[in-house]
């Protein structure tokens, strides 16, 4: 009994895009164009911040999103949580830290109406504290800045290691592998990056190429935000099978798949079913 995804598909994508700041916009559009599901994670206290900056010693137009434009320009994306204002959290006081993640989901709440509960590190830092703390302000899952460049599923959510940059030089040597690979159960492919680094080296047919080959495999590939990939692997994870292996029984609110050999199954929430 192997997981499978939504529909019963093998492969989930998923992006996860820091710092909202106004290249987002190109990027969303891309997204939408070729019918990617992307994260989006904010610093709602930097909203409208007009900023040029050096990054890696490029001079780049740093300016942030406006709040206004947050329920716009993400609809059909997830909006997440990236602190107030992008403190490492390992290096300021607890008590600030929840003050950081706690006031952005609010206001990034108050701008969605929907409830935030994913996150992104800010510089990638963490350790236990913070994620105890995370877990306490209700966030479900965390993304770090370690690339796994495999297509495994995060044990812990709270340290969601991501596929890769999309400036890795392995990027569409990775993407090819993906969609060739005959999985039997749920993989996934997990990129991440800043807008504003397309901006930088206007290199925006990187991800353009990366897109055209996932939408030309559209078909076996469920395109999710992080929070939905999150949410149905904890969902499958609580799936409960009988001593002798012959019942399973799904107790989550969320509809589950999952293969037997090339035969697929859906086991809807609350269903009881024989495995064969
Ligand atoms: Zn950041």
């Amino acid at each position: 009994m192997e997981m499978l995804w939504k529909d019963g598909k093998r492969k989930a994508l998923t992006f996860s895009y820091d710092d909202g700041t106004i290249h987002d916009r190109r990027l969303v559009s891309l997204m939408n164009t070729y019918g990617m599901k992307g994260t989006f994670n904010l610093n709602s206290g930097l909203f409208g911040k007009v900023e040029q900056a050096v990054i890696n010693g490029i001079d780049t137009d740093f300016s942030r999103i406006s709040g206004e434009e947050v329920k716009t320009l993400f609809e059909g994306h997830e909006v997440a949580c990236h602190t107030l204002t992008h403190p490492s959290l390992t290096e300021i006081p607890a008590v600030m830290g929840r003050a950081e993640v706690l006031e952005d989901c609010q206001n990034l709440e108050k701008l969605t109406g929907k409830p935030v509960t994913g996150f992104a590190y800010p510089y990638g830092t963490y350790n236990d504290k913070v994620e105890e703390m995370l877990a306490e302000c209700g966030i479900t899952y965390a993304r770090t800045v370690v690339s796994t460049e495999n297509f495994e599923l995060p044990h812990d959510f709270l340290e969601w290691h991501p596929t890769c940059h999309h400036e890795s030089p392995k990027l569409m040597e990775l993407a090819t592998e993906f969609v060739k690979e005959d999985a039997t159960e749920a993989k996934m492919f997990y990129v991440w990056g800043h807008s504003y680094e397309f901006a930088q080296k206007d290199n925006w047919q990187l991800i353009e190429e990366l897109f055209r080959l996932m939408q030309e495999y559209g078909q076996d590939i469920w395109f999710a935000t992080n929070d939905e990939i999150a949410t149905y692997t904890k969902a499958y994870r609580e799936l409960q099978i009988s001593s002798d292996g012959n019942i399973v029984y799904n107790p989550t609110e969320v509809d589950l798949w999952y293969g037997i050999g090339k035969e697929v199954y859906c086991i809807h929430s609350g269903e009881r079913k024989e495995l064969i």
